[in-house]
């Protein structure tokens, strides 16, 4: 199936003959909101759903992102062009939206369909905060409709694979193309993100002078999403209690652990040091300090994929729940990970340590955070019973691949 997509996106590349003729169909993944780790599962998501649909992905990442991944498809390019002609025509403020068009038909949930669709650009939004009417891009007779439109332009950041097994239409092809559910975004991703010669030059010289000669070594991901819930002296309270617990940090014996630290601050890194200073067995590193998120600053991203890459180079992964950014470390890993429990006001916990210091995943798969849910009526199938599909260990309302 890879080898037949290489041919149809080397034909459709942009500007070619097929391209400049509108022969081919595409999904565009653009505007990228969020962080690195949310765009890179909200990409190999848009993969996927060409690969199902024979589209191809093109994407237009803004100058945040362009020199982060070498090029998927050998001798050829995914980047949309920026002087693309039909440019107002896929962003100006004229161009269908999905959502909308729903709406305006007045679809209801319980078998909905795009009939007499038009329009060969349509956006396509499935990110964070999405409502209803665009939640029926899920549906199987929305689906057949959606193949006659030559451009679809899609805003998201969210891992969407796990419901594209959900729906009838898709699922025997899936079936064929991934035999192991567990290592769906593993094959995506390992095909789709292969780090730029730049990003190489700064994964390769890390990991050979800090992580290659240890026996073992152990990526420590902490995110810290409601830093008042979450202070540093509690955060690594749990960080140790998980450790200790799955004896992840042994002492005192020749096997020498390296400990590679990410986060945005230094403060876990620096207080971990400390605390492990008479281990010599144990040595901890760090390789960025961004110390605040900046999404759309091309070098800060760049620290956020080598701190990505290197924790996927680990031999036992720690991560914190909720966060992609660690979801795509363990993916292209091929690490079940510890997850820590990481204290959260609006997730549910408080100025106190509560329950499991952290729990093993029951898969290497990331979470879908916001799927549709509609239980009362035929979109999909209900999670309940399905041996693929079932709810995260760290986002109750999630779905992942188990
Ligand atoms: P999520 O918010 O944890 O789901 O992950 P995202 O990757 O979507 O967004 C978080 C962003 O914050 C990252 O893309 C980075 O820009 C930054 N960030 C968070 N944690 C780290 C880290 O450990 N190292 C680096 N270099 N950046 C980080």
């Amino acid at each position: 199936m890879l080898r037949d997509y290489e041919q149809r996106h080397k034909r459709c590349e942009p500007l070619s003959e097929s391209f400049n003729r509108n022969d081919c169909s595409y999904v565009v993944f653009t505007r990228p909101t969020n962080g690195l780790g949310n765009r890179m599962l909200s990409m190999s998501s848009a993969f996927l759903y060409a690969l199902l649909t024979n589209r191809v992905l093109l994407v237009d990442f803004g100058p945040d992102m362009t020199h982060l991944f070498s090029e998927p498809v050998p001798n050829s390019t995914w980047l949309f062009p920026e002087d693309f002609r039909f440019g107002n025509r896929i962003y100006g403020s004229k161009v269908d939206d999905f959502g909308s068009l729903m709406k305006k038909k007045n679809n209801n949930y319980t078998d909905p369909v795009l009939v007499n669709i038009s329009s060969s650009f349509l956006h396509v939004n499935l990110g964070y905060g999405y409502d209803d009417y665009d939640k029926l891009f899920y549906s199987n007779g929305v689906q057949d409709g959606l193949q006659k439109v030559a451009w679809l332009i899609l805003k998201s950041d969210q891992y969407f694979v796990p419901y594209l097994f959900l729906m009838s239409g898709f699922r025997a092809k899936l079936d064929r193309m991934f035999p192991d559910k567990e290592a769906v975004f593993h094959h995506l991703g390992r095909y789709l993100f292969t780090p730029s010669d730049q990003a190489w030059g700064l994964i390769a010289r890390f990991y050979d002078a800090y992580l290659e000669k240890a026996d073992e070594r152990i990526g420590l991901q902490i995110r810290v999403l409601d830093s008042k819930a979450s202070p540093t002296a509690l955060v690594l309270k749990q960080v140790l209690r998980c450790a200790q617990k799955e004896k992840l940090v042994s002492k005192k014996t020749s096997y020498h652990k390296a400990v590679l630290v990410a986060s945005l601050s230094s403060e876990f890194y620096i207080e971990l040091k400390d605390m492990f200073y008479e281990e010599v067995a144990v040595g901890f590193h760090q390789a960025s300090r961004e110390e605040v998120q900046r999404s759309n600053d091309g070098s800060h991203n760049m620290m956020a994929w080598v701190d990505i890459y290197l924790l996927s180079l680990c031999d036992v992964l720690v991560t914190s729940g909720w966060s992609t950014f660690g979801y795509v470390a363990q993916g292209l890993g091929g690490l079940r990970p510890w997850i820590l429990q990481i204290p959260d006001t609006k997730y549910g916990g408080g100025d106190t340590l509560w329950g499991q210091a952290c729990r093993r995943a029951v898969s290497m798969e990331p979470c879908f955070h916001f799927p549709p849910s509609y239980d009362d009526n035929k979109v999909g199938v209900r999670v309940d019973g399905s041996s693929t599909v079932v709810h995260c260990e760290d986002v109750g309302g999630g779905l992942k691949l188990v």
